[in-house]
């Protein structure tokens, strides 16, 4: 879905995405039932938590720089496929968030050093040439357990209007 900002080649020299320490578990993808059975087929011991209507992975408690794993990843990456991929992971690194007045914003990660050569403009250009915002508002009006607050360390990029 990012693949004209993001190269593979610049996710396969970083690969943070997919790991989790006692800082980040909030981030560990929302997941639809279906995608939680492709998991528990790949990785038989996988636990999961309710959230909202769908499901998230359960992270064992986390001390210090501990990471935990998103049990889809392996040696080459994630395991899913395209159409099991949850949502939170094709559209990383934006995520969506509710701002302290209540509005539904589409932010972007300033951990991503993918990211980091391009202007918010742009990146708003892009997400609303691509259509990306509809499909992501629409999204969230749908699943509502993937808005997340807004947490630091993430730039507000377009507000849903
Ligand atoms: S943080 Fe950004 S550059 Fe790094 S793997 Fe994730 S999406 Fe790719
Ligand atoms: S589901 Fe796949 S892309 Fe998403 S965090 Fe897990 S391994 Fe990474």
């Amino acid at each position: 879905m990012l693949k004209k900002i993001l190269s593979p080649k610049t996710c396969a020299d970083c690969k943070i995405c997919c790991k989790f320490d006692c800082t980040d578990t909030w981030e560990l993808p929302v997941i639809s039932d279906e995608t939680a059975a492709r998991v528990k087929e790949l990785r038989p011991d996988t636990e999961f938590i309710r959230n909202g209507n769908e499901l998230t992975f359960k992270s064992p408690k986390l001390h210090g720089d501990e990471l935990f794993q998103c049990p889809a990843l392996a040696e080459k990456g994630c395991e899913l496929k395209a159409e099991d991929k949850p949502f939170d992971c094709k559209i990383w690194p934006f995520r969506i968030m509710r701002d302290e007045n209540e509005n539904i914003v589409i932010t972007v990660s300033e951990l991503c050093i993918g990211m980091k050569n391009f202007s918010d403009d742009y990146l708003r250009k892009f997400l609303i040439e691509e259509n990306l915002d509809t499909l992501i508002f629409d999204y969230a009006a749908s699943y509502p357990s993937h808005i997340k607050s807004m947490q630091k360390g993430y730039k507000p990029i377009l507000k849903k209007i």
